[in-house]
């Protein structure tokens, strides 16, 4: 159940794709402003570094080694962070992975996986939660899409029709359980410096981050901090009046 201290409500959350980037970073904000943090990411060891990380820096934190496209995975990693530290309350979903090849040779393997792990994790970790959220009349969900589902972009239409699809899911649940104290939001990161960007950069997909920073309208590369105090922001008690947006986190790159 929350805690009210003088300051803040402290709350159950869950961070998926929490043993890197900006889920890391998302994760390392909600300890901050105090709340227990379930951090779930299919590579355990990084999970279990973040967790740990949290826990010496004196926040309350586990990890939970988890697919996301795996519904059973997910409801069992689900049930062992309430059954420690009660109802979840906050989900940030940020587990994703990303894929670039021309149209024509996008395999249906390669749409699934894509599909299964932006798409289908994000549905499979926002239903798992929900009764929590609704039996509590309070709940923030953020689920991180793409800027590329909002501008378009070459040879990512598995990609980007996933976070389109992730944006339109926020949609639907921010109409759908608005009169129940929760809302659901979602940030449309541009490139952000993070290990999925490096892995790209050296794969000569994208310009390297230094160029990339010339390039932004704010002249400097997006970092994983500046998606996380949005989402942070969007998960506290002030952001409630706010529902069904995608919060642009992009320096000036779609406006
Ligand atoms: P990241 O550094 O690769 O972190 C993503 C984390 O999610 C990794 O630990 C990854 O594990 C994990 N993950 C991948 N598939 C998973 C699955 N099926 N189940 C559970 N965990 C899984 O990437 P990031 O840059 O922080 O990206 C976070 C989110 O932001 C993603 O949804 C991405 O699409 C989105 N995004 C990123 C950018 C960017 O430029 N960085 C821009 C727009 C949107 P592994 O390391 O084992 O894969």
């Amino acid at each position: 159940m929350p805690t009210t201290t003088a300051t803040a409500t402290i709350r159950t959350s869950v961070v998926t794709g929490g043993g890197s980037g900006i889920g890391q970073s998302v994760a390392e904000h909600l300890a901050a402003a105090g709340h227990r943090v379930g951090v779930l990411d299919q590579n355990a060891d990084a999970a279990e570094k973040v967790a740990a990380d949290l826990r010496a820096s004196g926040a309350e934190a586990l990890a939970q080694a988890v697919d996301v496209s795996d519904r059973t995975a997910v409801e069992k990693a689900m049930g062992v962070v309430r059954e420690r530290f009660g109802p979840i309350e906050i989900l940030v979903t940020s587990a994703g992975i990303e894929s670039q090849m021309p149209y024509p040779e996008i395999a249906q393997d390669e749409w699934d996986r894509i599909i299964a792990v932006n798409l289908t994790g994000t549905f499979n970790c926002t239903q798992s939660v929900i009764g929590d959220m609704q039996a509590g009349q309070w709940g923030r969900i953020v689920t991180i899409s793409s800027s590329s589902a909002q501008s378009g972009a070459p040879e990512r239409a598995h990609y980007v029709a996933s976070k389109g699809g992730v944006i339109g899911l926020t949609k639907a649940l921010a109409f759908e359980y608005a009169p129940h104290g929760i809302t659901v939001n979602t940030i449309p990161p541009s490139i952000i410096a993070t290990p999925m960007a490096e892995k790209a950069v050296e794969a000569g997909l994208v310009p390297a981050i230094e160029d990339l920073a010339a390039m932004t309208p704010v002249r400097r590369a997006g970092l994983p901090g500046d998606v996380a105090a949005a989402a942070a922001f969007l998960c506290s008690d002030q952001a409630g009046f706010i529902t069904g947006q995608a919060i642009g986190v992009n320096g000036g790159w779609y406006i």
